[in-house]
C-alpha cells in the first residue's frame, strides 16, 4: 500500500521554471575537463570550466543563472545557447514508515529511474570488516583536491549559494539532518529495466528500455543529496548500485557515474558498492580499474550450486558459479576489503539447511574474503515464489556464521512502498 499523503508531485519538488523540456544541450554529466574544454571553445578562460564543475557538482546548483561565481554576461550566453544544467530531479517520493524514501527521478529526457534512501542502512553495508573504514576521516576529498573542489563545509562556498543552509548549520536542525544521514544508504539504477532475466525479479519484467548515462546515474545521488542537504565530507553516506538494471551491462555508464562521483563530488569509492548478477566480460573490467575509482564488489549468487542458480537466474547458463568466482579472484582487494555475496532467500527453493551448508562449502572453497548479505524475498504481481520463514532465514544465517562466514541479514525496506527491485516503477506506471 502506498504511504498516502506522503507522495509529491513534480510540481511540488521541482522549482519552477525547471520544467523538465528534454535537453539537448545538458550540462550535467560533464566533468571539469570536458566543461573546461566546452568554456575555452566558448573563448573563456579555462578556470571557467573548474568553477561550473564546482557549481553543479559541490554547490549543487540547479540553474545557469543561479551560478553566483560566473559573470552575469555568461550565465545569460549560455542560456541564450540553449544551455541547461538539466540535473535529474525527484519526481515522485514514497515514504515509508521505517524512514526509507522510494523515488522516481525523472531524468532530462522524461524518462523516469528509481532510487532509494535508507536512513539507517539495510543492515548489509556493515559489520563486514571493512568496517575498520569507519575509522577513515570523515573528509572524503584528497588535499590535492582541497584547492580545487571546495565540498567541505567548513570552506565550501555551499554556505554562500544557499543562505537557507547556511542557517540550519548554526542551529540545531544541522544536527538532525546530520544522525539523519551519517549512516544512511543510497541505492542508484543504472538501467531502465533490465535485459538479465532472473527469475524472481520484477525489473526483468519491464526487459531492457534502454542504458542511463553516466550522468543520469550520477545525478540521481545528487538529487537525493539535495533532498537530504547531505554534506559530501561530513555525512557518511554510502552508495550502492544495485536498484534497477544490470551496471555490468551498462559498464561505461556505471564507470563514468564513479568517475563523476568521484572526482567531481568528492565521494570515496571505499563507500560505493556494485552488484552484479555475475557478468564475467564486465568483472574482468572491473578487476582492471585503478582502486581510485574502484568501488567495493558484490555478486548476487542467490543458489548454491549450478542447478539451482541455472533455474533461478538464467544468466548462470553462461557464465556459471566457478567462472564468476575466478573472475572475481582477478579483483585485488584493499586491505580488509571483502567481496558481499548477496543471496534472495526464496522459500522452499535455496533456503535449505543442506543449501546453507553447501553455499558455506562454496565461498570457504573459493579463497575468497567474503560476506553474505541474506535477504528475504520480497514479492511481486505475477511471481511465483515464496518468502521464506524468518526461522530458516535465521537458521540460515547461523550456518554460516557457524561455518566462519560473515553472514548478515539485510532488514526488508519499505514493503509497503514496494521497495522490491523494479516494484515501484512497474506499479506506479503500469
Ligand atoms: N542487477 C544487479 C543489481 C541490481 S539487483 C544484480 O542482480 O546484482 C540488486 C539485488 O536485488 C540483487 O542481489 C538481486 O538478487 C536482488 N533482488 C532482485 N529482486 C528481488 C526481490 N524480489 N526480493 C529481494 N531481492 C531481490
Ligand atoms: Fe537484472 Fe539484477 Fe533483476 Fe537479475 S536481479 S533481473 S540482474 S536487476
Amino acid at each position: 500500500m502506498l504511504a498516502s499523503g506522503m507522495k509529491e508531485t513534480l510540481s511540488q519538488l521541482v522549482p519552477t521554471g525547471n520544467g523538465r523540456p528534454p535537453a539537448r544541450k545538458q550540462l550535467f554529466g560533464l566533468d571539469a575537463e570536458a566543461l573546461t574544454a566546452l568554456m575555452v571553445e566558448a573563448g573563456e578562460p579555462a578556470f571557467r570550466g573548474r568553477q561550473l564543475a564546482e557549481a553543479i557538482y559541490c554547490q549543487r546548483i540547479a540553474e545557469i543563472d543561479e551560478i553566483s561565481t560566473l559573470p552575469k554576461a555568461l550565465r545569460q550566453r549560455l542560456v541564450d545557447d540553449g544551455w541547461q544544467i538539466a540535473r535529474p530531479a525527484i519526481a515522485q517520493r514514497f515514504q515509508s514508515i521505517d524512514g526509507t524514501e522510494r523515488y522516481l527521478i525523472q531524468q532530462a529526457d522524461g524518462l523516469t529511474t528509481e532510487a532509494v534512501w535508507m536512513p539507517e542502512g539495510d543492515g548489509g553495508e556493515s559489520g563486514d570488516g571493512s568496517n575498520a573504514e569507519s575509522a577513515d576521516s570523515l573528509d572524503d576529498c584528497s588535499p590535492e583536491r582541497e584547492s580545487i573542489i571546495d565540498c567541505h563545509p567548513e570552506r565550501a562556498p555551499i554556505i554562500d549559494c544557499h543562505p537557507e543552509r547556511a542557517k540550519r548549520v548554526e542551529g540545531p536542525a544541522v544536527s538532525k539532518v546530520y544522525d539523519e544521514a551519517r549512516r544512511s544508504t543510497i541505492c542508484v539504477s543504472s538501467q531502465v529495466g533490465c535485459a538479465v532475466n532472473c527469475q524472481f525479479c520484477l525489473t526483468a519484467r519491464l526487459g531492457l528500455q534502454r542504458n542511463l548515462t553516466a550522468g543520469e546515474i550520477a545525478g540521481q545521488v545528487l538529487a537525493i543529496f539535495e533532498r537530504h542537504a547531505v554534506e559530501v565530507g561530513r555525512n557518511r553516506v554510502n552508495l550502492v548500485f544495485m536498484g534497477m538494471g544490470e551496471p555490468f551491462l551498462n559498464y561505461d555508464g556505471f564507470i563514468g557515474a564513479v568517475r563523476l562521483l568521484v572526482s567531481e563530488v568528492g565521494l570515496s569509492p571505499r563507500r560505493m558498492t556494485v552488484s552484479t548478477s555475475g557478468i564475467v566480460p564486465g568483472i574482468e573490467r572491473f578487476a582492471a580499474e585503478d582502486t581510485e575509482f574502484r568501488p567495493k564488489l558484490a555478486i548476487s549468487l542467490n543458489a548454491p550450486n549450478d542447478s539451482i542458480r541455472d533455474q533461478i537466474m538464467p544468466v548462470n547458463r553462461k557464465w556459471p558459479i566457478t567462472v564468476v568466482m575466478d573472475a572475481v579472484r582477478r579483483v585485488q582487494l584493499r586491505p580488509r576489503e571483502r567481496i558481499t555475496f548477496e543471496y534472495v532467500l526464496l522459500g522452499g527453493v535455496n533456503d535449505r539447511p543442506q543449501d546453507a551448508a553447501e553455499v558455506a562449502r562454496l565461498l570457504r572453497r573459493s579463497g575468497l574474503p567474503a560476506k553474505v548479505n541474506l535477504i528475504a524475498w520480497n514479492p511481486g504481481p505475477g511471481i511465483n515464489y515464496a518468502t521464506p520463514q524468518p526461522e530458516a532465514v535465521e537458521a540460515f544465517r547461523r550456518a554460516l556464521a557457524d561455518a566462519g562466514i560473515p553472514a548478515y541479514v539485510r532488514k526488508p525496506r519499505g514493503r509497503e512502498i514496494y521497495a522490491a527491485c523494479g516494484q515501484l516503477k512497474r506499479t506506479v506506471e503500469g
